[in-house]
């Protein structure tokens, strides 16, 4: 154990040797930064040897330099690595919460780069070369898709609730359905974000049903707004009344000033009710039937980024765009960029373009044909696997269209040693994480939203884990 000790170098012969330069270099680390993790992978090593658990070779300083460079480099390998990280989706689940909901579409990947990389005009009008508003940037596209008067646009759909609220109905009554109290995934409760704001909660009708009346007979000298929110996560089945949203702008001649909103959650600008797929109504129709105001979410079905946007009478968003908390709330321009390029491609009518659509749209046929390409890549390379094509169902997910499953195919693969959480995990742990489903104990691939260029990258883990020893 002496011995050992008298080989390992003290930090400045370790600074001293040629490779701490080049290693610097390579991994783009100042001096400090690598001497801390030479330091660290000196002290591991010295613990080794004092609890007996060394059990490398090392006969020479010189071996124990070029040891200690060759586990620095693993460190250096490792704590260089963003801790966000790309992830295969292989859940078929288009607008996964957990993996960052929707993806953005070529265009507007291309926007946001060239956006971020150099200057430009979020805040000035380069025509009359003066102050300009970041609010003119996506507001005259959300007209035109939507019909709306106005438009803005903030952090998320949970912050346009909280502004509208607080800036529309503060220290007044807002009238909410019971049935319509929801709780949003991470906690988002409409009572709850209704207490912060410092509007006073009304409750009206039951879980089951909510009638005009009772909105009605709710309505005093301090209310300023009747919210409906699309129940979104969930569905209420059976004896059932919900009150449109073109009976409850009729409340407008019970009261002057009295504003309708609807928080919409996902909103659709393109219409997948018309395929069969859901019944989310059209952000455009909701519109038309006179509502106040309407907000949405960037990155649920729009297909955008992260972000909330609130669409409807001019009056009350030029209220909402002068209020504190819209600074407060603002995006940045990134998003700015992503939404306007994601927004042009409907437009223009490219919606498939955008990879949400495109992904929920995708046909059976297509999905099909990437199954096969996986298995092909899989033929002759592994022995164990019992592997099938089967017909599944993917939801669409992000808190949207609950119950609805459009039609996909998937492979089913079943290990005769290998249970497939075992499996799940050790794909999980790759070093670009794949996220299964699970059913029946087998592992479910739905190609739904499985990239061309992913299929190959699955199939190696699967042979990978396949050559791996039990444990
Ligand atoms: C998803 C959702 C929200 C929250 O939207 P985020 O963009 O996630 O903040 C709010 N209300 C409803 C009804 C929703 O479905």
């Amino acid at each position: 154990m002496k011995n050992l000790y008298q080989l390992l170098p003290a930090i400045h012969e370790l600074q001293a040797n040629t490779e701490f330069e080049q290693f610097q270099k390579k991994y783009n680390v100042d001096k400090e930064y690598l001497t801390n993790i030479l330091r660290d992978v000196v002290s591991n090593i010295r613990n080794e040897i004092v609890n007996g658990e060394w059990n490398e070779s090392a006969s020479s300083k010189e071996d124990m330099v070029r040891f200690i460079y060759r586990k620095s480099e693993e460190e250096l390998e490792h704590s260089t690595n963003y801790y966000l990280t790309k992830t295969i989706n292989a859940t078929g689940t288009v607008l996964h919460t957990n993996l960052g909901r929707a993806r953005l579409s070529d265009e507007a990947i291309q926007h946001v780069v060239e956006i971020a990389k150099g200057y430009s005009n979020l805040e000035y009008n380069t025509k009359e070369g003066i102050r300009g508003s970041r609010h003119s940037i996506v507001e005259s596209l959300l007209m035109e898709l939507t019909g709306a008067e106005s438009a803005m646009v903030v952090n998320n759909n949970a912050a346009a609730v909280f502004l509208i609220l607080r800036a529309l109905a503060n220290s007044q009554e807002v009238i909410v359905s019971r049935g319509q109290l929801v709780e949003i995934g991470g906690s988002f409760r409409i009572s709850a974000i209704m207490e912060e704001s410092g509007a006073r909660l009304v409750e009206v009708g039951t879980t089951n049903k909510t009638h005009l009346e009772d909105y009605e007979n709710a309505i005093t000298d301090s209310t300023s707004m009747v919210l409906k929110v699309h129940t979104s996560n969930f569905r209420t089945i059976g004896f059932t009344k919900t009150v449109d949203i073109s009976e409850l702008v009729t409340l407008k001649q019970k009261k002057e000033n009295l504003v309708i909103y609807e928080d919409l959650g996902s909103g659709v600008l393109y219409d997948l009710k018309g395929h069969g797929i859901g019944d989310e109504p059209v952000i455009k129709e909701v519109l038309a039937k006179g509502v106040d105001l309407v907000s949405f979410s960037g990155d649920k079905l729009l297909g955008g980024p992260q972000a909330g946007i609130i669409a409807g009478k001019k009056e009350w968003i030029d209220k909402l765009k002068k209020h504190q908390l819209a600074r407060v709330l603002r995006v940045d321009k990134l998003t700015y960029a992503a939404l306007e390029a994601t927004l042009f491609s409907y437009l223009k009518g490219s919606s498939i373009a955008i990879p949400t659509i495109r992904d929920i749209l995708a046909t059976e046929e297509e999905i099909k044909d990437r199954c096969q390409q996986f298995v092909a890549c899989l033929t002759d390379k592994i022995n164990h696997y019992h592997i099938e094509l089967r017909k599944e169902g993917s939801p669409i997910g992000g808190g949207t269209m609950p119950g609805v499953e459009v039609p996909t195919f998937v492979v089913c693969l079943k290990h005769p040693k290998k249970t497939a959480i075992e499996i799940a995990t050790m794909l999980r742990q790759q070093s670009t994480p794949i996220i299964v489903r699970i059913k029946n104990d087998e592992i479910l691939l739905d190609f739904r939203t499985i990239q061309q260029d992913e299929i190959e990258e699955i199939a190696v883990a699967f042979v990978k884990i396949d050559k791996k020893p039990q444990d």
